[in-house]
């Protein structure tokens, strides 16, 4: 059961992601969270070092998208930046806007990642699909409440079965 929870890769940050790794196996679209994946919550931009990452990454052919359980408002600013495609209010960890963004953009499974700092929203919605899964590291502390809740599942589980050792980066 654990398994659901289980990210295939656990990175610090999005700048430490191994991309090349992602091309050799055939990943071709990144899926991002925002909220302290990209940008820590309470910024409204994102940074010049984000938008030459997300630049670089789609000179090397990677397809971006952002998948947020945030507004309109605040998930269009940060693509709008980005220049790139985006889902709003996103229901993560359900899978309706995960199938929504396969079928509208003709996806296949094995050709997605999604990124995110959150086992009970990014983590577990694209496992329940079978799309590669890479957890980072939260930005910043500062967080929403319910944010704050899922965190302390986060707490519990990674006690519990210990899947994840804080600072223990791997690999699938
Ligand atoms: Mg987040």
């Amino acid at each position: 059961m654990s398994n659901l929870y289980k990210p295939r890769i656990y990175t610090k940050d999005i700048f430490t992601i191994d991309y090349n790794y992602l091309k050799k196996h055939q990943i071709k679209y990144l899926l991002f969270d925002i909220d302290n994946t990209i940008a820590e919550v309470f910024k409204k931009e994102p940074s010049i070092k984000t938008i030459n990452l997300f630049n670089k990454l789609k000179k090397e052919g990677f397809t971006i998208i952002i998948i947020s359980n945030a507004l309109k408002k605040r998930a269009s600013r940060f693509a709008n930046s980005l220049n790139v495609k985006y889902y709003y209010l996103s229901s993560k960890p359900l899978k309706k806007t995960y199938l929504k963004i396969i079928k509208e953009n003709n996806l296949k499974i094995e050709e997605i990642a999604m990124i995110g700092d959150q086992i009970y929203t990014d983590i577990l919605g694209a496992n329940k699909l079978n799309i590669l899964s890479i957890y980072v590291d939260r930005l910043s502390s500062k967080e929403s409440i319910i944010t704050k809740i899922n965190r302390l599942r986060e707490q519990r589980l990674f006690k519990k079965t210990s899947i994840i050792k804080r600072g223990e980066y791997y690999y699938e």
